[in-house]
């Protein structure tokens, strides 16, 4: 898909649903990958360590509710041991929405 009608520069869609009710997108992150862990602070010893959905849910379009999973790459630090989801610069983590909807 070349149009990113989310408007999210940071997700990149993959793929759309859409039922009556509701508009389901699946994304991934643009983002580059972290240069350092967050827990050590050990410049990149890190390794992919599997993906896992996570679903935000944004503003309505068209009178539709808008979910978004997110396929968040997930990394593991060699020194620390440390795991931990790569950032999302547009979400709300602990309310499981975009950050656009706050303002609402
Ligand atoms: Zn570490």
């Amino acid at each position: 898909m070349t149009i990113n009608i989310l408007n999210l520069p940071s997700l990149n869609i993959i793929d759309m649903t859409e039922s009556e009710d509701d508009y389901r997108f699946l994304v991934e992150t643009t983002s580059p990958s972290p240069s350092y862990c967050p827990k050590c602070g050990t410049v990149p010893n890190l390794y992919k360590h599997g993906k896992k959905k996570q679903l935000f849910f944004d503003l309505p379009m068209h009178a539709k509710r808008v979910g978004i999973y997110v396929k968040r790459q997930r990394y593991k630090c060699r020194e620390c041991n440390v795991t931990f989801f790569e950032h999302l610069p547009d979400m709300d983590e602990s309310r499981s929405i975009t950050r656009r909807l706050i303002k609402k």
